[in-house]
C-alpha cells in the first residue's frame, strides 16, 4: 500500500479533505450551506435562460438554508444540527445556491460579512460557489483583501472541459472565461476548488480524463467530483424523456472516478467524491442515494488495484 503524500492514508490513497483539515486545524470543519438570495447570469437572460440543463430550481443549493431567513438565522439553524453531531467543530460559511459573486460589491460585502461574523471566533474561513464569468477584477481584488483577514475559498463550476458538452448542457461559459477567473483569483492568492460532473450526456471516460488534464494545467487547489443527477423538473430530464442517454452504473462511476483521481495532480485536495442525492427529486441514478457506499467503493477499488492519486499524472 502506498502512503505517499501528507494527506494520503492507508485507507484513502489520495488527498482527502478530512485528513487535510485534521492536520491543519486538528478539528472537524463544518461547511454551513447558505442561500444568499443571489441568482445566476445563466438564468436571468444575461448569459442564458433556464440555466444549465441539469440544474435544479434551487440553483444546485439543495442543502442551503431557507432564503426567507436572514443569513445569520440560516447559519445558526444549520450550526445547531451540526453541533449535535460533532461537538467542538469549527465553521466555514458556504454560499452555495446559484452564483454567489453575481451582485454589486456592496451587497456581496454585506452578505459575506454577516456570515463571517455570526460566530467569528469559531469561523476559519468563507467558501463562495460561483461561475467563472462572475469573477471580475474588482471582485477578485475585494476577495484578495478579505483573504488577508480570513481564509477565502472560491468554488468554480466547470463540470467539463469539453466545449461541445458545455453547449449541450447550456453552460453558457467558455473555458477561456473559466481560465480567466482562475488567473484573477490566483493573483490574489485565493484557494480554488473546481466542480466536475462524471456521466454527462454523450461523455465517456476519455472526456473525464481530458477534463482532469485541463484542471492539472491550471493553478487549482481542490476538486469536487459529482455523478450526474437526473432530477425532476429539469431541462435535462425533459431531454432524457425524449431521447434517453446512458446513465452511469455505480460500477462505472466508481471506476471512472478512481481513474480520474489517478490522473489528477498529487497536490490537489479532494473535497468530495460523490454528489449528495436530492432524494425527492431524483429520477436516476438511484444508487447515488447510498453516498457512503459509493465513496467506500471508490476507496476499495483504488486499494485493491494499488492505485493512488497522481499515479498516471504526467507533467506536460
Ligand atoms: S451556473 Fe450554477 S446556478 Fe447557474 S444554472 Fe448553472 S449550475 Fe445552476
Amino acid at each position: 500500500m502506498v502512503i505517499k503524500l501528507n494527506y494520503f492514508t492507508k485507507d484513502k490513497p489520495y488527498n482527502s479533505l478530512n485528513e487535510y483539515n485534521r492536520k491543519h486545524y486538528n478539528a472537524k470543519i463544518a461547511k454551513i450551506p447558505l442561500n444568499g438570495g443571489f441568482t445566476c447570469p445563466n438564468r436571468d437572460g444575461t448569459k442564458g435562460i433556464g440555466g444549465c440543463t441539469f440544474c435544479s430550481a434551487k440553483g444546485s443549493g439543495e442543502n442551503a438554508g431557507d432564503i426567507k431567513k436572514s443569513i445569520k438565522d440560516q447559519f445558526l439553524e444549520i450550526k445547531e444540527i451540526m453541533e449535535n453531531k460533532w461537538p467542538n467543530i469549527l465553521y466555514m460559511p458556504y454560499f452555495q445556491a446559484y452564483s454567489n459573486t453575481y451582485s454589486n460589491l456592496e451587497d456581496l460585502k454585506n452578505k459575506y460579512n454577516e456570515a463571517i461574523n455570526v460566530i467569528k471566533e469559531k469561523t476559519i474561513g468563507i467558501s463562495i460557489a460561483t461561475r467563472g464569468d462572475c469573477i471580475s477584477e474588482e471582485i477578485a481584488k475585494y476577495l484578495g483583501e478579505l483573504n488577508k483577514k480570513i481564509h477565502v475559498q472560491v468554488e468554480l463550476g466547470l463540470q467539463t472541459s469539453n466545449e461541445e458538452t458545455s453547449l449541450r448542457i447550456n453552460r453558457c461559459m467558455t473555458n477561456d472565461e473559466f481560465i480567466n477567473a482562475v488567473n484573477l483569483l490566483r493573483k490574489e492568492n485565493i484557494e480554488i476548488v473546481v466542480h466536475v460532473i462524471t456521466g454527462l450526456p454523450n461523455e465517456e471516460l476519455e472526456d473525464n480524463l481530458n477534463t482532469i488534464n485541463f484542471i492539472n494545467s491550471l493553478d487549482i487547489q481542490g476538486i469536487k467530483f459529482h455523478s450526474l443527477l437526473l432530477l425532476n423538473n429539469t431541462k435535462l430530464y425533459e431531454e432524457y424523456k425524449e431521447n434517453k442517454f446512458h446513465i452511469l452504473t455505480k460500477e462505472e462511476y466508481v471506476k471512472y472516478t478512481a481513474l480520474q483521481i489517478c490522473n489528477l495532480r498529487d497536490d490537489i485536495i479532494i473535497h468530495r467524491l460523490a454528489a449528495d442525492a436530492v432524494i425527492d427529486d431524483l429520477i436516476e441514478p438511484k444508487w447515488t442515494i447510498k453516498k457512503l457506499t459509493v465513496m467506500n467503493d471508490i476507496d476499495k477499488y483504488m486499494r485493491n488495484n494499488n492505485l493512488y492519486q497522481g499515479i498516471y499524472y504526467k507533467k506536460k
